[in-house]
């Protein structure tokens, strides 16, 4: 068994799942820096990690699938003997005016970004109930506050997200287990980088910060919300996004 908290990390091959990941490490936890596709870029990760004195390790798992969770999380826990913090980090895109939108392109973005936070949190749950103690952090968006035209599946998905933090947090606060979910605005990863540069530049527009977010800023808030210091914080959503939702 570790004697420091085990952090799983969703999606942490690279923006801002590596972010959370990185920070998290070097807060003093154990990181599984989980992926789907890209093996090497989790292990950079995890090499990035190491050379930074913390510890690591990268491991696959497509969150979308729920037999394929429940088998990664059971592995977790028999090999490092316990699992404190669960970010939900893992996310896609499948951008599309709704009049154009596939069946497929919408059940993609809701089976990966809504689905996969269910499924980690659903086989995680019986060890977190077991050790009375843990936190469950759900990388929300924007979108899912305010709705974001050409983005119906993903907008759904991450207002849903937030349903799915609040409906937790109350099943699982009698055993002190915080549920919360960050909101970040719009954020320089490789997510946005399909974007036009005038649609960027109409996006930071709405920005009242006048600047796209880092993935570190996401990252402080996401390591806030899993530290000691946030044990009476839960069914929060707390927007990281310079300003953007004021007002929601
Ligand atoms: P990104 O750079 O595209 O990275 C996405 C990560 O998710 C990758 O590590 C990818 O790994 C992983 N992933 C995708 N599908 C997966 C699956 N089925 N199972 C496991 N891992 C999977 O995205 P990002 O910008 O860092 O976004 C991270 C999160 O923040 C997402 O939930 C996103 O919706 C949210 N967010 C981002 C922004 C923004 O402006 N960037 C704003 C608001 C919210 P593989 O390559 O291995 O598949």
């Amino acid at each position: 068994m570790l004697d420091k908290k085990v952090a799983l990390v969703t999606g942490a091959s690279r923006g801002i799942g590596a972010g959370v990941a990185k920070k998290l490490a070097a807060d003093g936890s154990f990181v599984v820096v989980n992926y789907n596709g890209s093996k090497e870029r989790a292990e950079g990760v995890v090499d990035e990690i190491r050379a930074a004195g913390g510890e690591a390790v990268a491991m696959q798992c497509d969150v979308s699938d729920f037999d394929a969770c429940g088998a990664f999380i059971t592995e977790i826990v028999k090999t490092y003997g316990r699992l404190d913090i669960l970010v939900n980090n893992a996310g896609i895109t499948k951008d599309g005016l709704l009049m154009k939108m596939s069946e497929s392109d919408f059940d993609a973005v809701i089976s990966t970004n809504l689905k996969g936070a269910f499924n980690t949190i659903r086989h995680v749950s019986r060890q977190l109930l077991k050790q009375r103690s843990g936190r469950i952090i759900n990388i929300s968006s924007v979108s899912g506050l305010l709705g974001n035209a050409g983005q119906a599946n993903y907008a759904a998905s991450k207002a849903g997200v937030i349903g799915l933090t609040r409906s937790v947090a109350r099943e699982l606060a009698s055993r002190q287990i915080t549920v919360n979910a960050v909101a970040p605005g719009f954020v320089g990863t490789e997510m946005i980088e399909a974007m036009t540069d005038s649609a960027k530049e109409a996006m930071t527009g709405m920005i009242p910060f006048g600047r796209i977010g880092e993935p570190e800023e996401i990252a402080e808030t996401v390591a806030f919300l899993a530290s000691d210091n946030a044990r009476y914080i839960t069914g929060q959503v707390i927007a990281v996004d310079g300003g953007m939702s004021i007002g929601c």
